[in-house]
């Protein structure tokens, strides 16, 4: 049974084909075409669901089971931002570090060298059985000193509770063992069993 992943960010799929690595997995960009997708919703939750839905149409293909990821920062200091807007909190086509800078920028001009925040990361699963969605959360605090070059995104600012380094810093394997994105997939590989289990019933022939 394949699983494709809702998504072409590096960072997402390497990390998601880690945690995924005893089943097959690939980016929906190996199979067609990349394409925008509006994401409009109001929640990470929506914003999964209408990834993980737009590729298994794109796709055509009944029997794909599509994963989506939709992830985010919260941060306490600044009311919640940049929540749903994490990837285009600097603008349209910005980078991960023009990110970075901004909500270092914005957590220094509350007068705070750190805030509490937390990672949520919300993983959609459409395929022909239905829909479902799962979520983990990381949390810790933010720095206004970014430090170390691991993981993607905000991580070189963010230290997890119960750690003294960023996530930059830290050995992807720790990553691995606290993230937001971890715990929702432990979630999702449940969701994943139920349809394999499914399908493999389905397949078998009454008992006589
Ligand atoms: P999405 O691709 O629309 O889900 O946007 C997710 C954005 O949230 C990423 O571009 C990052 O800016 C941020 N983000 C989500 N998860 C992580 C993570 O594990 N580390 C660092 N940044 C993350």
């Amino acid at each position: 049974m394949k699983i494709v992943l809702a998504t072409s960010n590096k960072g997402k799929v390497r990390e998601i084909k880690e945690l995924l690595h005893d089943r097959e997995v690939c980016a929906y960009t190996d199979l067609m075409q990349g394409f925008e997708i509006i994401e409009d919703g109001d929640t990470f939750k929506e914003n999964a669901l209408i990834k993980a839905r737009a590729v298994y149409r794109a796709l055509g293909d009944e029997n794909a089971v599509v994963v989506a990821d939709d992830s985010g920062i919260n941060v306490d200091v600044l009311n919640g931002a940049p929540g749903i807007h994490s990837a285009r909190y600097a603008g349209e086509n910005c980078t991960d570090k023009d990110n970075l800078n901004k909500l270092v920028n914005a957590v220094k001009s509350t007068g705070k060298q750190s805030s509490k925040a937390h990672y949520t990361a919300a993983i959609a699963i459409v395929s022909k059985e239905g829909e479902g969605c799962v979520h983990g959360w990381m949390h810790g605090e933010v720095s206004i000193y970014p430090s170390g070059e691991n993981g993607f995104g905000y991580d070189p600012i963010f230290i997890p509770t119960g750690h003294a380094l960023t996530l930059g810093e830290l050995d992807s394997d720790v990553k691995v063992g606290i993230s937001h994105r971890s715990k929702a997939l432990h979630l999702a590989k449940i969701l994943i069993d139920q349809i394999k289990n499914q399908r493999s019933q389905a397949g078998r022939l009454p008992m006589m």
